[in-house]
């Protein structure tokens, strides 16, 4: 297995051993080789366009006024907006649509000298679990490429898995950046909400979703959180909070760490995926680590609760395409007509299910039953979340299945919705989690999460830090 960290190729280019050009050269090696068989991205600017850059790198190397990323290849996913490259939320109603601003993540990204060099495929407006609804082509996963990587940010974590990228921005509503984390055999770390600017993020459900780092090591998210988190006025529900710079932590000591874990909540989950997580748990309690069992019983609404409340956001959010503000679709006909018609070829169908799905939770005689009875369900199953952190780190599968065959789950939307069953936790409470890789099972990767209280980000660090050096799994990447 071949390994590669970001913050190891920092060290390299200050100690002028790695020359950034010839890092791009070596990136773009494996994107040739990859890419024709995986396609994760939408966009990816050429060797020459990213060797330039590269080379500004070098200077800044040799002039001392190197960023915290100066030279590093980052992808981005296609939701999030860049004014070098189309955004297109892997919508055709988009395709073509070039963004007027940065995201505020990108202009913190290109401030330390990262090297954005394409934008990753995505579930269509990021919603999905596997890749496969995305409005132009679907992912494949490196690890073996007649499975999907896990969704909605599957372009970035498969890009991950093969080297094409050394660090990747995903966006996590309900496990966008943990799902593929956990198929790809790659680190993602969904924030505590607020943290992260959402400005220049397209809007599925806003007051669940954060960007979020993904990386091929725990030290490497951890990096590109401290450049991408931090107050912006530029969003109303970004809030101060001065954190631990993240990068720099050392792994905890197993003796300090206190871990929940659900047995409720393993029924019915893959075999290999359950036992790769009590192998982990197991470990840290041969080392120290205080072990109990809980119980979560709000989980059990969970997933309703979750989809009702993305589809009614994403309604909401997702009128304002009608083919006229954004890159024109329609053609003929009367001002209905013309809208109809652009919504009608420019939505996927998954889109349009949520859509309908939401309007209707939202519509009038059915609010009550549905669009408020999950808000106040959402808060039944933050306060246990919240109470239960207070006291431990949640210990869960990523996901409960190991990553399916291309057109598997596609078949049973009620299926793709069951594996976030153990991501949506979070969102609906707020807090963050990091999915890392625990193992393999027949080549397959596995995912074990960790979701700890708000601004539990410097513990999920730490932690993360101690499993990887028990699964000796840092940097990992497929080929
Ligand atoms: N699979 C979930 C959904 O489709 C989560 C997607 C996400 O986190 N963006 O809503």
């Amino acid at each position: 297995m071949i390994r590669e960290e970001a913050w190891r190729i920092l060290e390299e280019y200050r100690a002028g051993s790695l020359d950034p050009v010839d890092h791009a050269a070596r990136v773009y090696e494996r994107i040739a080789r990859w890419e024709p068989r995986v396609d994760a991205f939408i966009e990816l600017d050429s060797l020459d366009v990213v060797s330039w850059y590269a080379e500004q790198a070098r200077q800044a190397y040799e002039s001392g006024e190197a960023g915290l990323l100066e030279g590093l290849l980052v992808a981005v996913k296609d939701n999030i907006m860049t004014t070098r490259n189309v955004t297109t939320a892997a919508s055709r109603i988009l395709d073509g649509f070039i963004p007027p601003y940065d995201a505020t993540v990108v202009r913190r990204l290109s401030g330390e000298g990262a090297i954005i060099h394409g934008k990753t495929n995505l579930d269509e407006f990021a919603m999905g679990s596997t890749t496969e609804n995305s409005g132009f082509f679907p992912t494949r996963n490196p690890w073996s490429l007649d499975r999907v990587p896990g969704g909605s940010s599957g372009g970035s974590g498969a890009v991950l898995a093969y080297g094409g990228a050394d660090l990747a921005l995903g966006s996590d509503t309900g496990g966008s950046v943990r799902l593929p984390a956990a198929y790809t055999g790659t680190v993602g770390l969904k924030p505590t909400y607020g943290t992260v600017s959402r400005y220049g993020l397209i809007p599925y459900a806003n007051s669940l979703e954060q960007i979020s780092p993904m990386a091929r090591s725990v030290r490497d998210v951890a990096l590109l959180l401290d450049v991408i988190r931090g107050y912006d006025p530029l969003d109303a529900t970004s809030i101060e909070h001065e954190g631990t710079v993240l990068h720099r932590l050392e792994p905890v000591d197993p003796g300090e760490v206190s871990l929940c874990i659900v047995p409720g909540l393993l029924e019915g989950a893959d075999k290999p995926v359950v036992r790769a997580l009590y192998e982990v748990v197991e470990w840290l309690e041969s080392q120290g680590a205080l072990v109990e069992e809980a119980r979560l019983p709000s989980a059990r609404v969970a997933l309703p609760t979750y989809y009702t409340l993305a589809f009614s956001e994403a309604a909401s959010n997702l009128a304002r395409y009608d083919g006229i503000l954004y890159p024109a679709k329609g053609e003929s006909g009367n001002w209905e007509e013309f809208i109809a018609e652009a919504r009608g070829r420019g939505f996927g169908l998954e889109v349009k299910r949520r859509i309908v799905m939401g309007v209707y939770a939202l519509s009038e005689g059915y609010r009550d039953e549905y669009y408020l009875a999950a808000a106040k369900a959402r808060r039944l199953v933050r306060d246990e979340i919240l109470a239960l952190t207070r006291r431990c780190i949640i210990a869960l599968p990523g996901s409960p299945v190991l990553p399916p065959r291309l057109g598997e789950a596609l078949d049973d939307p009620l299926k793709l919705f069951l594996m976030d069953a153990y991501t949506v936790l979070a969102n609906l409470a707020g807090v963050p989690a990091l999915v890392q890789p625990a193992g393999f099972h027949d080549g397959l990767p596995v995912g074990v999460q960790f979701i700890a209280g708000k601004h539990g980000e410097p513990s999920l660090v730490r932690l993360g830090l101690l499993v990887e050096e028990h699964t000796g799994l840092a940097g990992v990447m497929a080929g």
